[in-house]
């Protein structure tokens, strides 16, 4: 978030205490949304010092609100430019959403034990780029998670938490390893019935990357473009100055654990503080260990900067799951990626590479 989205965000705190259907993230809150157009108009008019102007756009998709702000001549471009941005999000959504009954991930799993599925290139793309990830985090982000999501009733109204038997049985059903990826013929296979994918961990952040790239197709030179965390920076911002990307505080509202000034790639984080239901005074939230078949506990938040919000998006989920020490060993180990994790104890951990840069509040 920029600095000024902190008091919006602590809003959207508030109603974070229930779970509810997402696809890729944290609810639509429309009012949050107006509170963060607004913030950001009052913040824009004061950095708009190139030709043209700065437009700010708000939009609900994948569940989450899009806060969109970028640079142009008119408002004519401007109009153009976001309109082909947002109709890109709406046509991956389809491909790529679990809630969508009919999207390529929901036939595949449909399929499972049974069939391959032909799918859109687009849907191979987000997959392998997964499978990469979890073979990367030695399955701590798998993609095959969605049978166990299921189980802890995640994706619907009524979660709950599962028996230890319950959690056994299904994490039979998680393997990264067996999904079956045929590039050539355009199909993916899963072997077992019963087997799932899901790919909310990652897909959100290969949409924005997309609806970026359109805005560039279409001549935008200076854009920052915001779904639900997910962060994706065109350019620096028109004055040639960095953008300022607040890292929120996992804990208190409406706070910042500190500000990045950044002028392009992309900046994720997940949470515990997202999608979490309390059963007996114990919360659970929706970042699940492969492991153990449990929400992973060893941090309160991951913030990852890397030069794609696709990476950085599986990197956050990755390293939340990994936890501090072998999660920033991963960090450390790839080039152009950065982070900030928060310990359950808002001990702060930071990168090589951004230790000079994170200016901390
Ligand atoms: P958010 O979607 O809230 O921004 P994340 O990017 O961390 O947060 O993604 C969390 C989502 O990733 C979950 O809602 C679920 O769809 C999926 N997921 C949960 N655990 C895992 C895991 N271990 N590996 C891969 N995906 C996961
Ligand atoms: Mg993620």
């Amino acid at each position: 978030m920029t600095e000024n989205q902190a008091a919006a965000d602590q809003n959207r705190e508030h109603e974070e205490k229930l779970p509810r259907r997402r696809r890729f993230s944290g609810p639509a809150l429309f009012l949050a949304g107006i509170a963060i157009i607004m913030a950001a108009a009052v913040y824009f008019t004061t950095v708009n010092r190139a030709a043209g102007e700065i437009f700010t756009y708000h939009h609900l998709a994948m569940d989450t609100g899009i806060e969109l702000a970028l640079h142009a001549a008119s408002r004519s471009e401007a109009e153009a430019a976001k309109a082909k941005a947002f109709a890109e999000m709406a046509r991956l959504e389809q491909l790529l959403s679990r809630s969508i009954p009919a999207s390529d991930v929901n036939r595949v799993n449909e399929a499972a034990g049974a069939a391959a599925v032909r799918v859109a290139p687009e849907t191979i793309a987000v997959l392998e780029a997964a499978l990469k990830f979890a073979s990367l985090s030695n399955g701590a982000f798998d993609p095959t998670i969605s049978p166990l999501l299921d189980r802890w009733g995640f994706l619907g109204k009524q979660p709950r938490v599962p028996s230890e038997t319950e959690i056994k049985e299904t994490l039979l059903l998680v393997d990264y390893r067996q999904v079956a990826v045929d590039r050539a013929a355009g199909t993916v296979f899963l072997p077992v019935a019963g087997m799932g994918l899901d790919l909310g961990g990652i897909a959100k952040g290969y949409i924005v990357d997309q609806a970026l790239a359109r805005l560039a197709d279409a001549g935008i030179q200076h854009a920052c473009l915001s779904a639900g965390g997910d962060i994706c920076l065109l350019g620096p911002r028109p004055d040639g100055s960095p953008w300022r990307i607040g890292i929120r505080h996992p804990r208190e509202a409406g706070q910042l654990i500190g500000v990045l000034p950044l002028s392009g790639g992309a900046v994720v984080t997940s949470g515990d503080y997202e999608r979490a239901f309390t059963v007996d005074g114990k919360r659970y939230h929706h970042i699940l260990d492969p492991a153990t078949g449990l929400p992973a506990s060893s941090l309160a938040s991951v913030t990852i900067v890397a030069l794609s919000a696709m990476e950085a998006d599986a990197l956050s989920t990755a390293v939340f799951v990994l936890g501090p020490e072998r999660g920033l060993a991963l960090v450390e180990s790839l080039p152009g990626v950065e982070a900030v994790l928060v310990t359950p104890d808002l001990e702060v951990l930071v990168s090589t590479g951004l230790k000079d840069k994170l200016e901390l509040r």
